[in-house]
């Protein structure tokens, strides 16, 4: 059996679901239909570290849309369904059941998934965080006193770390670099988030790795760094990165390399494909290197811009982001704006009294590459409007001397 949507749309987080509705904000009548493999409304995954693990959050708080608002915009979702093939001939994605639906558009939108760490495989005691049911299974076990170990201080084992601890667990975060996200932002600024782990009490083990992760023979787990140092725990916490959910595609045909490659329109290799979000590679007109962003905003701004190349395939626009991400851990709001990298010139325009507030410009080629902030979003947003519109670095530095 086969049915059909004018759009259909791989993937129900928020690239699909604003791209569906990007789509009838352009006044687009035809019919829309995003396939969810997984079995919840779609929700708020930044929430997932930041309110459902500090227990400040229900499941219910951090739904993006309900049932009524999908009916209301007149987009199917089909939820517990997965695609697991693309025949770009036919113009048709196969579902698990062996039924298909065929396309006039089509838009991939299946985000990514955590790396695994091959000594570590899920199960009680190793956690991995990517659903909502990931994080209230987690929720449950990092509540005080639990011993945490977290491995990997990028974004998600951070926020695990930090909320762990504010639920008074005792927390050890193992991360192979000198200092927490030190491989994109370089030691000066890592090493303030260091301080930020340490100031509440989270111990790092910084420049190790985990070789295996086994039992400590009293019902807990025992894990053991590279250097046969093991940590015994109640929990642990893998955060490792994220890649890009492409395996149903293997047989299409479609040109997948760490992602789905589109071009600057963010069309895939086949005609009527997109892509949006975490899954999507494409070359930013802006820099000169192809990229994939798995960050919320990105997610969103992407989902727009495919909206629009489907609902005006005449005048096409092109995808051209300053990419910008957030966290909030212990309290503080990070944001990078850019593409900083650890070997750039670091320049401090901004270093609150107390430590907590900061504002690093990473300077490369005689401009500004990217930029962090520790709880100055003002000054942040500035930034990213100076890179979009290529504001000369020293007009940038005169602003922070006033
Ligand atoms: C815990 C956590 C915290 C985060 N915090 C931040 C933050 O603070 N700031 C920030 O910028 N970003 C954050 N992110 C990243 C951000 O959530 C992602 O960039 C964003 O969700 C990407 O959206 P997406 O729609 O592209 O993909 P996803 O959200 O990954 O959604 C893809 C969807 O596709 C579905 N799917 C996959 N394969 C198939 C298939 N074959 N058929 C049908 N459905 C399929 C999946 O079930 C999933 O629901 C966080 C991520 C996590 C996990």
């Amino acid at each position: 059996m086969t049915d059909r949507s004018d759009v259909l749309i791989i993937g129900g987080s928020i690239a699909g679901v604003r791209t569906a509705e990007g789509l009838r904000r352009l006044s687009f009548e035809g019919g829309i239909t995003i396939l969810e493999a997984g079995p919840d409304l779609p929700y708020d995954r930044p929430a997932l570290s930041k309110q459902i693990l500090t227990g400040g959050g229900s499941a219910e708080s951090v739904m993006l849309r309900s049932q009524a608002d999908l009916d209301k915009a007149r987009i199917e979702l089909r939820r517990g369904c997965r695609g697991v093939g693309l025949d770009v001939g036919a113009r048709t994605v196969r579902l698990a059941d062996g039924t298909a639906i065929e396309y006039s558009d089509l838009v991939i939108a299946t985000g990514s998934v955590p790396r695994r760490l091959p000594a570590a495989p899920a199960r009680p005691g190793v956690h991995y965080l990517r659903t909502l049911q990931d994080a209230l299974d987690l929720r449950d076990v990092v509540d005080a006193p639990a011993r945490v170990v977290v491995v990997g201080a990028g974004f998600i084992g951070s926020e695990v770390a930090a909320a762990a601890a504010v639920r008074s667990a005792s927390v050890t975060v193992v991360e192979p670099y000198a200092f927490p996200l030190s491989r994109v932002l370089g030691d000066l600024v890592g090493k303030r988030l260091a301080r930020l782990h340490e100031s509440r009490g989270v111990q790092l083990v910084l420049g190790r790795s985990v070789s295996d992760v086994g039992d400590d023979g009293a019902g807990g787990r025992r894990v053991v760094l590279d250097d046969g140092t093991t940590l015994d725990c109640d929990v642990v916490v893998v955060g490792i990165g994220a890649t890009p959910d492409t395996d149903w595609l293997a047989e299409s045909g479609l040109d997948v390399a760490d992602g789905v490659v589109c071009d600057e329109f963010c069309r895939a290799s086949a005609p009527h494909v997109f892509a949006a979000g975490d899954v999507a590679r494409w070359p930013n007109p802006l820099y000169d290197e192809p990229m994939r962003i798995e960050h919320w905003t990105n997610a969103v701004e992407q989902a727009g811009v495919v909206a629009w190349n489907i609902a005006r395939p005449d005048s096409p626009r092109a995808y051209s982001p300053v990419p910008y991400v957030w966290s909030d851990q212990y309290g503080s709001r990070l944001q990078i704006v850019g593409r900083p990298r650890a070997e750039d010139e670091v320049r401090i325009v901004l270093d609150g009294p107390a430590g907590d507030s900061l504002v690093a410009l990473y300077v490369r080629d005689g401009g500004l590459a990217g930029a962090f902030a520790l709880n100055a979003p003002s000054q942040l947003l500035a930034l990213r409007r100076a890179l979009a519109a290529r504001t000369p670095l020293d007009e940038i530095m005169a602003t922070f001397e006033d």
